[in-house]
């Protein structure tokens, strides 16, 4: 007997029905039982799917509100302080404004208080937010929600005896901020309490295993991390129920060998991701352990080769023995959509080619058939994949000759601009005229009801492509006028025709599908739709230069061609998986390069191409770091490295964690980056000192995330901190990021604050004797 398992199963619908019934809630159009009403048919539907297509061990608790790790804070009781919270349950208010903060208007004052919803965080290297856990040194917790054992027995009484999920303890304590490590194994322990309590009562309503959930089994660990997941396993081994513990996203590698002889009762190991852990399996499986075989990918589109998973997992009940062998996804299929039969207008090549959740369910149990039945009862499935899988191989469609031709001419002169970057700080001071501390914006402007209602007549037939094209250019237009308003320096469009910065260049690049209905959860109700790269990439034509041009003939000041970089593209679609990413990347990197030559052809002065995702890019596991980097600064660089020294090459990233990547980012090699910095207060300023960064940069001065206009004094004070590590003629005054989520209420008295600080100080800096390099400027800075 082989087992069938599923991990996760998206918590969404094919309807997209549970942002709906949440948006609903929210806005107070429907009530809290309807909400919840809408859940319950929600796991209902999930466990049914996973029951009638045979799998075994269906989880419960995999489904979530909003987000697993705000789950399990409401669990502990781990709220904080700042949501004055009663300390007995966790309502649904508390909950919710948890994840997206209050506002609440006094009545006696009219004056608004804001309670500030709690941190988010990628998790590991997927686009899925999870809410950051925040305790501190004398945190308490207990048992503050029943959900565990609520959809337990919700499912029970549908009929489905399921092996609920829980994020472990030591991943949560590590996801954790806002506490000493020092008081780490204290808190922990009293962590472990809460687990238990919620084991017992589990194992009494009849439950006999779970599925503990310790991504962190996958990162580098130290000794003392350690010692927690061993404490932490001892306690809970005492309670009745059988720990499946599981980790994913890349190989167990090095912990594997005393992971494997923590007291559980099955360990589950992601062979999409971490293959390497096999051979070691063998060695270290205790008898009586169960191996959960993750051998589909729940991370990526593509159908499986079932003739080589089924040999492969022959191979795994071979060496342990079938009876304690579980197949499964390498992870939750939370990261993929839901079904492949929902995209009707699709090509139906590239659509044979693929496995959403359900299709992966399918994968799943038929592979199991095979091993428990045999392949004969399998035949009909394994005959159609594997005429799938070969026809794939060498389609016309994926294989394209002049990309592969293209890519073998590739040379190192190809990634070098024609000179170094002081020389070109002069060209493009020349060509540019720009005057001390430069102002710009990052590319987005608010995408106005205005621009959706524009966009959604034009794609259902109801106004023509000219129409459209004209709405679009009257917003540049304004946006062009409001830039000079404002006075500040390099312009944008604004990007009014762009919906995503991903899904914008996907559809005009060859290679690419988009789906219907193939949304992802990325956090809370808000879903994305990645791109599908099936084949080689390439550009027809050119894809941005009409916009730029357009806006370009409006003003005299540069207004910059906007790009999406290629780890960005790469990072955010679901590539193919039978060649590197390194090579998808490169063929990304060449189509955008052609782009960016035509942008300089057609004289745009200054080009950005947005990296946002390079970071997220970073494997798992740090001795993999290198190689990553290593290309993925590359194709930034084969991207870029095309244009003369005057053409002023800009960057954009989206985050504040710099450290351990100063010298990777100056290896980009763009004359300027705009980074997140307002938020932390210029937290990487630090960084940029230790590791003297070379080029110029816009450390941001207006935090974009929240709807508060910036005061004249706050952008002053960032400026100024900002000048005590980057030298005069190399800072750039910016926003944090695009403006495309804000409201132009806000929009507008903030660039006009940022311009405002930058005329003032570049005033002030002509007066005093600010020089390159040395600055030592005064404190408190007159206002005009
Ligand atoms: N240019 C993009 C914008 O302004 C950048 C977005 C991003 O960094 N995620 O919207
Ligand atoms: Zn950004």
């Amino acid at each position: 007997m082989v087992y069938a398992a599923n991990l996760g199963y998206p918590r969404i619908g094919k309807k997209r029905q549970l942002k709906k019934a949440l948006e609903a809630f929210w806005s107070g159009a429907i009530q809290e039982e309807s909400l919840l009403e809408s859940c319950r048919a929600l796991r209902a539907d999930n466990w049914k799917v996973q029951s009638e297509k045979g799998i075994d061990f269906i989880p419960s608790n995999d489904f979530s509100m909003y987000d697993h790790v705000l789950d399990t804070i409401a669990m502990a009781g781990a709220v904080p302080k700042r949501f004055g919270w009663n300390g007995k349950t966790v309502d649904l208010r508390t909950y919710f404004t948890m994840a997206r903060g209050l506002i609440k208007v006094d009545e006696s004052n009219g004056n608004s208080l804001q309670t500030r919803a709690m941190e988010m965080t990628k998790w590991f290297n997927t686009n899925y937010h999870i809410i950051v856990p925040e305790i501190t040194d004398v945190q308490q917790f207990r048992p503050a929600t029943k959900k565990c054992l609520d959809e337990f027995l919700e499912a029970k009484k549908l009929g489905y005896l399921t092996r609920p999920v829980l994020l472990g303890p030591v991943s949560f304590l590590l996801l954790s901020k806002g506490y000493s490590s020092n008081r780490r194994k204290l808190l922990l322990e009293r962590l472990l309490e809460v687990y238990r309590a919620i084991f017992d009562q589990l194992s009494e309503a009849g439950c006999q295993w779970i599925q503990i959930d310790e991504p962190f089994l996958s990162m580098d660990l130290d000794r003392e991390t350690r010692d927690l997941f061993r404490l932490s396993y001892e306690k809970l081994s005492q309670c009745k129920l059988a720990i499946m513990l599981t980790s994913y996203f890349a190989e167990i590698g090095d912990n594997l060998p005393w992971v494997i002889n923590l007291p559980i009762h099955g360990i589950h190991l992601d062979l999409i991701n971490g293959k390497k852990d096999l051979d070691a399996i063998y060695k270290y499986l205790p008898d009586a352990t169960f191996l959960s075989a993750g051998v589909v990918d729940g991370r990526n589109v593509w159908r499986a080769d079932l003739t080589k998973t089924i040999s492969a997992l022959e191979d795994i009940a071979e060496k342990i023995g079938p009876e304690r062998l579980i197949v499964s996804p390498s992870c939750s299929l939370l990261h993929v959509p839901l079904d492949v039969e929902l995209e009707t207008p699709m090509n139906e090549e590239v659509k044979s080619w693929l496995a959403f959740a359900e299709q992966k369910l399918d994968e799943v149990s038929i592979v199991t058939d095979a091993l428990c039945i045999g392949l004969r009862e399998i035949q009909s499935a394994l005959h159609e994949n594997r005429q799938v899988i070969a026809w794939q191989k060498t389609s016309e469609i994926r294989n394209d000759p002049a990309v592969e031709k293209r890519l073998k001419t590739i040379s190192s002169s190809m990634t070098r601009r024609r000179s170094n970057y002081a020389e070109r700080f002069l060209a493009q001071k020349r060509e540019l005229e720009l005057p001390l501390l430069p102002t710009t914006t990052i590319g987005s402007f608010p995408q106005t009801k205005d621009i959706r209602e524009a966009r959604k007549k034009y794609r259902s037939g109801e106004i023509s492509k000219a129409d459209y094209e004209l709405a679009m250019q009257k917003e540049i237009e304004t946006n062009i006028g409001l830039q000079e308003k404002i006075g500040l320096d390099v312009f944008v469009h604004g990007e009014p025709e762009r919906t995503d910065m991903v899904e914008y260049f996907s559809e005009m690049l060859q290679g690419f599908t988009s789906t219907q209905h193939g949304w992802v959860q990325s956090y809370g109700s808000r879903y994305v739709k990645p791109p599908i790269l099936y084949g080689n990439v390439s550009r027809p034509k050119a894809m941005t230069v009409d916009w730029a041009v357009f806006a370009q003939r409006l003003s005299e000041k540069p207004v910059k061609g906007m790009l999406t970089g290629p780890v960005t593209i790469l990072q955010w679609s679901f590539v193919r998986d039978d060649q590197s990413r390194e090579k998808t990347c490169t063929e990304i990197a060449l189509a955008i390069r052609d782009e960016v030559e035509d942008l300089e052809k057609a004289g745009i002065r200054v080009i950005q191409i947005d990296e946002p995702a390079i970071r997220e890019g970073l494997p798992i596991r740090k001795r993999a770091w290198g190689d990553y980097l290593r290309w993925a600064v590359d194709c930034f660089r084969l991207a870029t490295c095309s244009v003369k020294d005057e053409t002023q090459i800009h960057t954009h990233m989206c985050y504040s964690e710099f450290g351990d990547m100063v010298d990777d980012i100056a290896r980009m090699d763009a004359d300027v980056i705009s980074i997140e910095a307002a938020r932390s207060q210029m937290d990487l300023l630090e960084f940029l000192r230790e590791k003297e960064y070379p080029n110029s940069i816009g450390p941001g001065v207006y935090d974009i995330h929240s709807p508060r206009v910036p005061s004249d004094d706050e952008i002053d004070d960032l400026i100024m901190k900002a000048l005590q590590v980057i030298p005069i003629d190399r800072l750039w005054i910016n926003p944090d990021c695009g403006l495309k989520t804000r409201d132009w209420r806000e929009v507008v008295p903030s660039l006009n604050a940022l311009a405002q600080s930058a005329m003032r100080l570049r005033k002030e800096a002509g007066k005093t004797s600010w020089r390159f390099g040395t600055i030592t400027p005064k404190k408190d800075l007159s206002k005009p």
